[in-house]
């Protein structure tokens, strides 16, 4: 079967590593120059770790993470809760800490073991179906006919496009912010904090590295959003984005399938969208050569729906800014903190969701 992966992002990748490691070497095109050096997505869940085992590429990527070992959830200064982050159910115990080029850079590594490179600069502009196959059009002026053509190409997916499959949903007003930098003293190495300030803003670090931490904050400026300052030694990376929740209306159509961003996204609140991709890809590529495509679309669907509800739910608990809403999250915090097994659930949740 003649397969083409458009998108060398982490679902590309996964989708071409687990057809590669069952025999099936697919071609893969990405529009960018060469590797992403964008820290995106964080943090990696054990589900992903285990789904990445059997190419190899799991331990790897737990040599160069951070094992983040707890939650600490703070109201204003004030440490109002700190959850263990820890699951003895699952493949790796928590969720690892680290950036999305390095998790790049090692899933086109072991790619190459296969044989199989990422042809850059090479941009898909259309689809054209035939009878007996899907031909690709590409910026070269070429087209070439595949059986199977698999668009991890991201939100703005040209293959969703071409393939005329909607991606209905709504985009949020707030804008988010985000940088990625050396801190000194604070927050903690391997555990992840989140302050929720008197204003109502929420800001997140996220640990990346030897003292180096993702800040993501629902306002402008993601250094600036914690009450209690940081030390910060250098700054590698600032930015905002504004967060839309849109999931495909089907993830295939004929011999067109769709995985990653270009089937869904959703707020950053849990760190899931690179995990719900490399889940697309890893599902996808096992139907591609066991020939159970038909059931991929209902399948995938239903289950990154669920996980989007529980983000949705997340975000509008931790970033409410009604009285209710702090109200809330204020007597969550205090009940798990008065029961130790309710702070331990907890803790299992967000790392098992
Ligand atoms: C600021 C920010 C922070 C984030 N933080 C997190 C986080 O903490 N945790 C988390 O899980 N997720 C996070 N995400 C989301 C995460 O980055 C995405 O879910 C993930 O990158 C999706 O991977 P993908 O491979 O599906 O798509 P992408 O990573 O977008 O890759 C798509 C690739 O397709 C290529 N492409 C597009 N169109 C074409 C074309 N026509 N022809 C050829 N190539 C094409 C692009 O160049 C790109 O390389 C964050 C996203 C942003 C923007």
């Amino acid at each position: 079967m003649k397969v083409l992966i458009v998108g060398g992002g982490p679902t590309g990748l996964t989708a071409a590593l687990e057809l590669a490691r069952r025999g099936l070497h697919a071609k893969v095109i990405d529009r960018r120059d060469s590797t992403s050096t964008l820290s995106r997505a964080v943090g990696i869940t054990s589900r992903s770790l285990e789904l990445l085992s059997h190419s190899g590429v799991a331990e790897k990527l737990i040599e160069e993470g951070v094992a983040v070992r707890s939650a600490c959830i703070y109201l204003g200064n004030r440490l109002a809760l700190e959850l263990p982050l820890h699951s003895g159910r699952i493949y790796f115990p928590t969720i690892l800490g680290l950036p999305q080029d390095r998790t790049e850079a090692i899933m086109a590594n072991r790619l190459k073991g296969w044989g199989v490179e990422v042809g850059y600069q090479i941009e898909l502009q259309g689809l054209r179906e035939e009878p007996n196959g899907v031909v690709a059009l590409f910026s070269e002026g070429t087209e070439e006919r595949f059986d199977l053509i698999i668009g991890a190409d991201g939100v703005r997916s040209t293959v969703r496009k071409a393939a005329g499959i909607a991606y209905p949903g709504f985009d949020l007003e707030d804008r988010w912010s985000i940088a990625d930098v050396d801190t000194e003293g604070w927050p903690p190495r391997e555990k992840f904090t989140l302050v929720k300030a008197s204003s109502g803003i929420v800001a997140v670090a996220v640990p990346i590295g030897e003292d180096r931490h993702r800040l993501v904050a629902s306002c402008d400026n993601a250094i600036g959003a914690f009450p209690m300052g940081l030390k910060v030694r250098k700054i590698y990376r600032e930015g905002t984005f504004k967060i839309s929740v849109r999931q495909a209306e089907s993830y295939s159509k004929g011999r067109i399938c769709l995985a990653g961003d270009a089937a869904h996204c959703h707020s950053p609140v849990g760190g899931r969208g690179m995990n719900l991709g490399i889940a697309d890809a890893a599902e996808l590529a096992k139907r591609v050569v066991d020939g159970s495509l038909a059931g991929y679309s209902e399948f995938r669907h239903r289950e990154d729906k669920k996980v989007m509800d529980i983000t949705e739910r997340g975000r509008k608990m931790i970033s409410g800014k009604s009285l209710k809403a702090r109200l809330e999250f204020r007597a969550l915090l205090a009940l798990a903190n008065s029961l130790p097994a309710l702070k331990r659930k907890l803790g299992q949740f967000a790392v098992e969701f």
